[in-house]
C-alpha cells in the first residue's frame, strides 16, 4: 500500500492556478525527492501534504486515509524546513522534546526517544546547549532530531540544506542518506539542487510550473529524460541541446549540425525520421559523451575538429568549451586531456549516446544510451 498518495491535487491562489493536478503514489520506506527550479511549486505541494496550505481540489491520503480536512498535527507527519526554526530559549533537548511534550507523551518515553535520536545524529554532547551555541550543521541536525523523535508516517524536508555552506551541505547530505538507510522511514524531500536529488532519491519527481514532468529513478532521469527540460536540468554542466535540420534522402536520415557538418544517423536513430515530420529536431549530447579521438577506438564515429574557446580546469577533469558553429558545445574530459585555448580539438560523437527531442513540445523522440551500456 502506498504511504502517501496525491490524486489530481490542485492549488489556486485566488484565480491563479499554481499546481495543475498532480498524481503521485509514494511507497512506505521510499525516499522521494521533488526537484525543480525556484517557483515551480515544490513548497506549495509540500505544504499541502503537511496541511499548512489548503488543497483547492483533489485528494491527499496518508497511510490510506484521506487527510484533506485534518489539521497538520493530526496527519502523522514531521517537517524540517529550510530555516530550522529552533526555539532560541530552549535547550537542544527541549527543542527535540517539544513535539512529544505537546502530545503529552510520558516523560520516560520522551527521554528515551530524544536520547536515541541524539545518538543517531551524534549530538548527545550538545543536549544542554542553546541553539545559539551551535554551528549551522549542528542546528540542522537538531531540527532533524526534532522530526525523528516522532517516528511519523512521513517525513517532509523542504530544502533543509540550503542554509549550509558547500562543504557542510555535502557532509549533511551524506549523513541524511546513511540515516535513511539505517532507520528507514518514508521521506519526501524538496530541493532545487539536482545533485542533491540525484544522490539522495530512490525516485525523483521533476516539477516544472506546477506540473510533474517526469518521475523516475536517478538513472532514468539522467539517462532517459522524457523532456528537454529534464535533460537541461540534470548534469553539471547540463546536456548540450541545440536545434538541427533533418535531411531525408531515399530512406537515409541525417541531421545538419550548427557548423554545417552532416551527421548520418545510425540504424537505431533512423526511426527519428519516421517519428517526426518536422524539418528540425533538438539534438542532445551530454558533455561526458564527447570523446576525444585520442581516447576512442571507434574510427567510424563522426569526428568534429572544433576550436577550443575556453577551458575550465576542475582538478580531476576539465570542462572544455568548443565552437560548433555559433553553438557553445561543452565537453568534460579527464584531466590528462587539457587542450590549449585557441587550439583545435578532435572530438568523436558516440552515436548511441545521442538524444533527440521534439522542437515544439520538448518531448523526447529518441533516448540515448549510457556510453558504457551494451544496448544497441
Ligand atoms: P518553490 O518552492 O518550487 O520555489 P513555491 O511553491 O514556493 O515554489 O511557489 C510556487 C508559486 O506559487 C510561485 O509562483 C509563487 O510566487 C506562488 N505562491 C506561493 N505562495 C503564494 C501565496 N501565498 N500567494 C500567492 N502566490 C503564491
Ligand atoms: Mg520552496
Amino acid at each position: 500500500m502506498s504511504e502517501l498518495s496525491l490524486r489530481q491535487v490542485k492549488k489556486n491562489y485566488g484565480s491563479v492556478p499554481i499546481i495543475h493536478g498532480v498524481d503521485l503514489e509514494i511507497n512506505s520506506g521510499e525516499f522521494v525527492v521533488f526537484v525543480g527550479p525556484s517557483g515551480c511549486g515544490k513548497s506549495t505541494l509540500m505544504r499541502m501534504i503537511a496541511g499548512l496550505e489548503e488543497i483547492s481540489d483533489g485528494e491527499v491520503s496518508i497511510g490510506g486515509k484521506i487527510v484533506n480536512d485534518l489539521p497538520p498535527r493530526d496527519r502523522d507527519i514531521a517537517m524540517v524546513f529550510q530555516d530550522y526554526a529552533l526555539y532560541p530559549n530552549k535547550s537542544v533537548f527541549e527543542n527535540m522534546a517539544f513535539g512529544l511534550r505537546i502530545r503529552k507523551s510520558p516523560l520516560e518515553d520522551i527521554r528515551r526517544r530524544v536520547a536515541q535520536a541524539a545518538e543517531t545524529l551524534q549530538i548527545t554532547h550538545l543536549l544542554d546547549r542553546l541553539p545559539k551555541a551551535l554551528s549551522g550543521g549542528q542546528r540542522q541536525r537538531v531540527a532533524m532530531g526534532r522530526a525523528m523523535v516522532r517516528k511519523p508516517k512521513v517525513f517532509l524536508f523542504d530544502e533543509p540544506l540550503s542554509n549550509l555552506d558547500a562543504l557542510l551541505r555535502n557532509q549533511v547530505r551524506a549523513e541524511i542518506k546513511k540515516l535513511h538507510q539505517r532507520e528507514g522511514g518514508t521521506v519526501v524531500y524538496v530541493t532545487h539542487d539536482q545533485v542533491e536529488a540525484m544522490t539522495l532519491a530512490d525516485r525523483i519527481v521533476v516539477l516544472q510550473a506546477g506540473r510533474i514532468i517526469q518521475v523516475g529513478t536517478p538513472d532514468e532521469i539522467y539517462h532517459q529524460p522524457k523532456h528537454r527540460f529534464v535533460a537541461e536540468f540534470t548534469g553539471s554542466p547540463p546536456m548540450n541541446l541545440f536545434e538541427v535540420k533533418v535531411v531525408r534522402k531515399e530512406g537515409d536520415c541525417a541531421v545538419v549540425l550548427p557548423d554545417g557538418t552532416e551527421l548520418p544517423l545510425a540504424a537505431a536513430q533512423d526511426a527519428l525520421c519516421l517519428k517526426t515530420s518536422s524539418d528540425t529536431v533538438v539534438f542532445g549530447i551530454r558533455p561526458e559523451n564527447l570523446v576525444s579521438t585520442s581516447e576512442t577506438s571507434h574510427p567510424q564515429w563522426k569526428t568534429l575538429s572544433l576550436e577550443v574557446t575556453l577551458v575550465e580546469p576542475l582538478g580531476a577533469e576539465n570542462v572544455v568549451h568548443l565552437a560548433l558553429g555559433d553553438y557553445d558545445l561543452i565537453g568534460r574530459f579527464q584531466n590528462d586531456l587539457r587542450p590549449v585555448q585557441g587550439s583545435r580539438l578532435n572530438v568523436a560523437l558516440n552515436p548511441k549516446t545521442l538524444h533527440f527531442f521534439d522542437p515544439a513540445t520538448g518531448q523526447a523522440l529518441i533516448h540515448g544510451q549510457p556510453a558504457n551500456s551494451t544496448a544497441q
